[in-house]
């Protein structure tokens, strides 16, 4: 059954929010620190799994640097535009 990157089963998102403190734990520039998203650790397109071990809270900002190329990729926040 192939993983859907976005899809969490009922009461995943908040068990991941609790575990992770309700901080978002990537931490780029322009990271607002509230999650509002879940972050695949290892991508699902590299065979990370949706479960609690690859997952963690994640802001809206964080979430769309990564999947815009990744962490190392220079990331300016919009509000500087
Ligand atoms: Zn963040």
């Amino acid at each position: 059954m192939p993983a859907r990157p976005w899809r969490y089963p009922k009461g995943m998102r908040e068990a991941v929010y609790q575990r992770d403190n309700h901080a978002c734990r990537i931490r780029l520039p322009g990271c607002t620190g509230t999650p509002t998203d879940l972050d695949h650790i290892v991508p699902v397109k590299d065979g990370g799994m949706t479960s609690m071990d690859n997952l963690r809270a994640a802001c809206h900002e964080c979430n769309q640097a990564r999947a815009n190329g990744g962490p190392r990729r220079a990331y300016t926040p919009p509000e500087r535009w």
